[in-house]
């Protein structure tokens, strides 16, 4: 029997170390297996994630951290919170309810689903109002504890927090405005305490609860919702221990004051990785004869732990909140990282001696529980120390030179010389566009046979000259079909592309490719982020080939399109070991040679994408002007060598940008086109309400997420709300998004309707 050390665990990932679940899940949905063939491969995930807890001496193992969608829509089913449009009658809630929620069903859409604190998660945002009949309609947490119990492994199942349940929620249709959530904690805590108390009498002695919205920004009415929830279940919480688990950010003072009051709470979970500023509370003020479940380990990241430097950090609170009261944790979820460095054929060991997944900080978790208990495994921590060291030195990390260039940046500011509508006259001049230009966002539908293609050219089953010319014909198909549309700037389509961050992640150095390290994004979808370990530079240019050659195929414009340097930021696993804004500089500065070689090479107008610069906006208020700064700025470093003439476009997937429009002006593009389909009322109200814009917008005109062809009509009629608030001079005409998710049978008459609409309307302007 292996002696348990104090390690604990926050949640690990479903998705299994090969994707096992995402395909049971996708073979379910398609009705290629049946419901228990779905279950068989869920228990054995689950049991084997336990095991090798167990195996690896981890004395808090967590369950109910799987889920078969999302453990917020688990919350909603436990609470039997089913909006009445799936038609459930009640009853323990099953597979049809539970997936029609997640996913629609023939009849119904889905619920909707929104980003996870600041991390690439998504999760089914809760529907409530003042109608809701909450019941016990899942049982999965006791179940999921029973199931570990029963394969010998005593777990701490895990619950999301009655607060952060709600105040993740959002209204039910009809009530948004007036809707008070946190008026529905009466009505859940009955539910709680019933799950509470099957699991006291299942035998469980440990519980926790995920309150992560502790690290929000929150006001006092709020912080006290908290106080009364944990006062409520006092009594039923009686002989467990209650752990409060909280991740992703410092906690304020007041929300730490709050946390260490709750009654009947015995420990709780801090983010040390992200929270410097916790440990200065901690130090300060921690209650006698708590635990403290210290998150050291990162679990946003998939870098090896420090081992030396964290069991310092320990050290330090071990004097503070006495040795039998710490126990060694990760700083969140291992949700947020990959699954296990085991199947990682294609990196070398170098840099796979500089990496640690999810099974990797499990062990990790426990070797530094095991040193504090005054068993460090030496060998094991001088392996580490090692590579730390040469994770340092190496020089695949520095480039002395990119360094250089990347410091020279700060405190410097970089802008066009030119203001913007003097840009734009100058462009004008030289593009001879309509009014009301029509373009789209860059790529084009990915056909079976395109992927085929580049498939078939990565793994060396087709050789460099076959692939150039199928690339080749396929962007002539793309230019050919834009002339017949008769579309004003036109784009490749991104044939050559698989993902717009790996594109060009591939290209630059200091990047890496995993084979299998995917993180869940939503339901079964898992993304595969770069990850970036040292300088970035551009060995040579990235686009100019595609560019220059579909230019070569047309007098129209064709836009250059590159990913920006932000984009290519948020959505990598970055380095822990220089501040973000230096990576995104260095990046910046990559992406800059990129733009200047275009123009060079005679493209006129160059698109760069910010897809994801408002996703990687920091949690804390606080923290937001800082960020936008450096985003801002390191947009601008791209493009502030260009021509007046060079006209730079920029594209963002979102249209609650209200918050920062004073930061996209900053940027100082020429165009910016913007996703808008969902919500025309919102973006436009920015400008209704005076905010001064001179640069070129095209608010997308329909969506692209939908196979519906709008009308020329209704396109008309969009553009025309638009007009009323937005300046003839300025707007441009185009699609929500890129089309590479859409059919041709859809994106042709769709793209036809739309410069239709334009046409018409340039004859009564
Ligand atoms: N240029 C990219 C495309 O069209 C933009 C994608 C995005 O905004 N997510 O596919
Ligand atoms: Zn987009």
């Amino acid at each position: 029997m292996i002696q348990k050390m104090a390690s604990h665990i926050v949640g690990y990932p479903r998705m299994g170390p090969k994707r096992e679940l995402k395909f049971a899940l996708e073979s379910f949905w398609d009705k290629k297996s049946s419901a228990e063939d779905l279950q068989k491969v869920a228990a054995d995930l689950r049991s084997s994630i336990w095991k090798q807890m167990s195996d690896a001496g981890i004395k808090y193992i967590p369950s109910n951290t799987f889920s078969y969608y999302d453990q917020v829509l688990d919350a909603t089913s436990m609470l039997g919170a089913v909006p009445p449009r799936y038609g459930w009658n009640g009853g323990e809630i099953g597979f049809d309810t539970y997936f029609s929620m997640a996913r629609g069903n023939a009849s119904v859409p889905a619920m909707e689903m929104t980003k996870w604190f600041d991390t690439n998660y998504h999760f089914i945002v809760p529907e409530l109002g003042p109608d809701v009949n909450f019941s016990y309609a899942s049982h999965k947490a006791v179940d999921e504890y029973k199931e570990a119990k029963a394969l010998g492994v005593n777990t701490v199942p895990v619950l999301i927090g009655p607060v952060s349940y709600l105040l993740l929620s959002k209204p039910a249709k009809g009530v948004e405005k007036t809707f008070s959530l946190l008026s529905l904690l009466p009505k859940i805590l009955p539910i709680y305490k019933e799950v509470i108390s099957e699991l006291k009498a299942a035998g469980a002695s440990w519980i926790q609860f995920d309150e992560p919205t502790l690290v929000l920004d929150l006001d006092s009415h709020k912080l006290q919702a908290f106080t009364a929830a944990y006062d409520y279940l006092e009594s039923t919480l009686s002989g467990l221990n209650v752990l409060i688990e909280t991740y992703f950010a410092d906690l304020t003072a007041e929300a730490y004051k709050t946390l260490i009051g709750l009654k009947g709470v015995t420990a709780y979970g801090l983010d040390l990785v992200r929270g410097a500023q916790t440990l200065d509370l901690v130090k300060s003020n921690f209650p006698k004869g708590k635990y403290l479940f210290a998150g050291v380990v990162d679990g946003r990241n998939i870098w090896a732990n420090d081992l030396a430097a964290s069991f310092s950090t320990l050290k330090e609170l071990e004097a503070v909140v006495g040795k039998e009261n710490l126990v060694v944790s990760t700083s969140c979820s291992l949700l947020h990282t990959a699954v296990d460095l085991v199947n990682e054929t294609k990196l070398d060991d170098e840099i796979k001696s500089w990496l640690a997944f999810a099974a990797q900080k499990v062990v990790e978790v426990n070797a530094l529980a095991k040193a504090l208990a005054g068993q460090k495994d030496e060998a094991f921590f001088s392996a580490n120390a090692a590579a730390q060291a040469s994770r340092k030195s190496s020089p695949r990390v520095t480039n002395e030179a990119v360094q250089k260039a990347a410091a020279a940046l700060k405190g410097s500011d970089h802008r066009r010389a030119t203001n913007v509508s003097a840009r734009l006259d100058a462009q004008q001049k030289k593009l001879n566009l309509p009014i009301l230009p029509t373009t789209t966002i860059g790529s084009f539908p990915q056909t079976l046979e395109l992927r085929r293609v580049r498939r078939e050219f990565k793994a060396n089953k087709i050789s460099e000259d076959d692939y150039i010319k199928a690339i080749k014909e396929e962007i002539k198909k793309v230019v050919d079909l834009q002339e017949e549309l008769d579309i004003d700037v036109l784009v490749h389509g991104e044939p050559e592309r698989n993902d717009m961050v790996e594109y060009f992640g591939e290209q630059l150095s200091g990047f890496a490719f995993t084979v299998n390290g995917w993180v869940q994004s939503y339901g079964s979808r898992c993304v595969k982020p770069p990850i970036i370990y040292g300088d970035v530079s551009r060995p040579k240019p990235m686009t100019v080939f595609w560019s220059s050659t579909a230019q070569s195929m047309t007098a129209r414009p064709m836009k250059g399109m590159l990913t920006g340097p932000v984009t290519i930021l948020n959505w990598s696993f970055v380095r822990n070991d220089q501040p973000r804004f230096e990576t995104c500089y260095q990046i910046a500065l990559a992406i800059k040679d990129e733009v200047e070689d275009l123009e060079k090479a005679g493209i006129n107008v160059i698109q760069i994408d910010e897809a994801a610069l408002r996703e990687g906006l920091p949690l804390r208020k606080s923290e937001h002007a800082f960020y936008l700064k450096w985003a801002v700025h390191s947009f601008r470093i791209t493009n502030c060598g260009v021509q007046d003439t060079t006209q730079i476009h920029t594209h963002m997937c979102y249209s609650n940008f209200n918050d920062i429009i004073h930061s996209i002006i900053d940027m100082d593009a020429d165009v910016i086109t913007i996703e808008n389909s969902r919500s025309d009322e919102k973006l436009l109200s920015v400008f209704r309400e005076g905010v001064k814009y001179g640069a070129g917008i095209g608010p997308g005109v329909y969506d692209i997420h939908s196979p519906r062809i709008p009308s020329t009509e209704e396109i008309a009629d969009r553009i025309n709300k638009m007009l009323a608030v937005l300046e003839t001079n300025i707007l441009w005409v185009n699609p929500d998004c890129g089309l590479k998710t859409r059919k041709y049978a859809e994106v042709k008459p769709a793209l036809n309707n739309m410069v239709a609409a334009a046409k018409l309307l340039r004859t009564q302007l």
